[in-house]
């Protein structure tokens, strides 16, 4: 990654890193900071001793260095999560619990210096990094429970000198590879699952944000987390796919989780056919969120406010499509207009009274300004924003855009930005004809007063989340995950740990 490629002025980098280390040490969040991946409960430099940095992607100033990694480390790192997991799978399940729980503690100790930390190297507003900390330890906390509650079962057999058993065993040792839109919340939905069963993991991080992947290694190793139980390997964008093969392709890797796009999923999943690997794909979406004639609509615009902009508009389940019934559209329209005037404002994550960070990347910028140009040129009126922000950057204006068409590249892609694309339908079977025409099906969310088309309209739409009359679906309680090229398998909920546990079937006979 190189500064001058975000457009900012030439920077002296090692001042930079000086001064930027001092920034942060005055934020309270260096004791955090590691410039060193994890593996083996070492704290470790590439073998190539190669390294890359790490962004802040509000100021383009440098908030870390840490090892560039690639396949040979990732080899290292599955030997040493094997060896550990013939030790971590004999621990009781009380034994796992307890470093769990003491895990949480401590993340819960620290949860304003990691949340400091998210702002740094993701650039969401503090508070919202307060709230995907809390989120995130959520998941740290209930898979301490979940570990005490993976049962087994005893099925009647129709031969009466047998007994039919079922063990839930751990998987084995899991490749992890997460992404930058959530550093925390990401990495605990799914790891602590897998500790919690038995399991070991090496997690690949996103290259925009390694720091908060490993503070939480430094949080487990002291909360008692055996050396090799949790490792961490960090690499540059460029080395990402020589990692994921490793991990797809080892044979003494048993399971992939990933969480990312759709297009990174596919060739995991390919990869992962080589040694028939358990998968989970926690993939991309492609929101409908429907406003019928009959909703509430000042409650349909609160919804919109909270799905569409949480970090500006960067998660997975943001309102991508926003369709509004012909009743409603233009008061719909009018009130959102307002209500984003009146309470998004843009800036630097620090800055008190913020809710509009930057986005991750040039990149990300970039193809936010092409979805808003390609929506113009077909027709869409931009009502609110449409182009970068006067502040330079990474930073790009709330925008609202209406007579959106389901010929528009927006309506087919994750927008991913702060973007809120307007179309209006006349019918409810037109409503859900398009909802459905995706080839993703990750979240929706609709509303309506009216409690039969309330019934009708969730039956229908292929997703595996939907949100009525509700904005945020986020929650440790229920299972995460989507349905078509959305991925397979959930996180979170009673369900989740089931992704990290193989079911032996054990017949005793000769038992008269
Ligand atoms: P991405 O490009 O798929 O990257 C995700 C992770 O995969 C990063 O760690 C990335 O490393 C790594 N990666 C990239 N190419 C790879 C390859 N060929 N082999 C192995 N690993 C590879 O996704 P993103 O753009 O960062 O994240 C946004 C996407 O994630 C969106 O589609 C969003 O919907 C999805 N998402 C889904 C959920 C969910 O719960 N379903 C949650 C959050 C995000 P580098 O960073 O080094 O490139």
């Amino acid at each position: 990654m190189v500064l001058l490629n975000l457009g900012l002025p030439h920077f002296d980098k090692g001042r930079l890193l000086l001064v930027t280390s001092w920034k942060m040490a005055s934020r309270g969040v260096s004791s955090l900071i590691h410039d060193k991946a994890y593996v083996d409960g070492q704290w470790v430099s590439a073998i190539s001793g190669k390294t890359f940095e790490v962004l802040n992607p509000s100021t383009g100033s440098v908030v870390g260095v840490v090892p560039d990694m690639n396949a040979d480390d990732a080899d290292v790192a599955v030997k040493k999560a094997y060896q550990a997991f013939q030790s971590w799978k004999e621990t009781t399940a009380k034994e796992r619990s307890d470093i769990l729980r003491r895990f949480y503690d401590l993340s819960c100790q620290h949860k304003d210096e990691l949340a400091k930390l998210i702002t740094e190297e993701n650039g969401k507003p503090l508070s919202a990094a307060k709230g995907e900390v809390a989120y995130g330890n959520g998941f740290i906390e209930w898979n301490a429970e979940e570990a005490k509650r993976v049962y087994g079962d005893i099925i009647p057999s129709s031969v009466s000198s047998n007994r039919i058993l079922l063990l839930k065993q751990p998987v084995g040792v899991c490749g992890m590879i997460t992404p930058w839109n959530f550093p925390h919340a990401m990495i605990t939905r799914k790891a602590c699952a897998a500790l919690a069963a038995g399991c070991t993991v090496v997690l690949k991080p996103a290259e925009d944000t390694p720091l908060s992947a490993l503070a939480l290694c430094e949080l487990a190793e002291k909360a008692g987390c055996p050396k090799g139980v949790i490792n961490v390997v960090t690499s540059c964008r460029e080395n990402a796919a020589q990692i994921g093969k490793v991990l797809c392709e080892h044979p003494l890797v048993k399971k992939i989780s990933f969480t990312g796009s759709t297009y990174v999923g596919k060739i995991l999943l390919q990869q992962s056919a080589s040694t028939v690997k358990k998968v989970s794909l926690e993939l991309g979406g492609n929101a409908p969120f429907i406003v019928f004639d009959s909703a509430d609509v000042d409650a349909a615009v609160t919804g919109t406010m909270l799905c569409k902009f949480r970090c500006s508009g960067q998660t997975c389940v943001c309102a991508n499509r926003i369709m509004v019934q012909e009743g409603v559209y233009d008061e719909y329209v009018k009130r959102l207009a307002d209500r984003m005037k009146q309470e998004l404002v843009v800036g630097d994550g620090f800055t008190d009274g913020i809710n509009q960070g930057p986005l991750i990347n040039e990149r990300a910028v970039q193809k936010v300004e092409r979805l808003v140009k390609d929506a113009t040129s077909k027709g869409a009126q931009i009502v609110l924003g449409g182009k970068r922000h006067d502040k330079g950057g990474n930073f790009y204006e709330s925008t609202l855009l209406k007579n959106i068409s389901t010929e528009m590249t927006c309506t087919q892609e994750e927008i991913f930005g702060p973007v809120a694309s307007v179309m209006k339908f006349k019918t409810e079977e037109e409503a859900i004809e398009i909802a459905n025409a995706t080839s993703v099906g990750l979240a929706a969310y609709f509303y309506s007063q009216d409690l039969t088309q309330v019934f009708r309209v969730m039956e229908k739409l292929e997703v595996g989340m939907c949100g009525v009359n509700e904005g945020i679906l986020s929650t440790v309680q229920a299972p995460w995950g989507g349905v078509k090229e959305s991925g397979m398998g959930r996180e979170g909920s009673k369900y989740g740990i089931d992704d990290y546990t193989e079911i032996k079937y054990v017949c005793i006979g000769g038992l008269q």
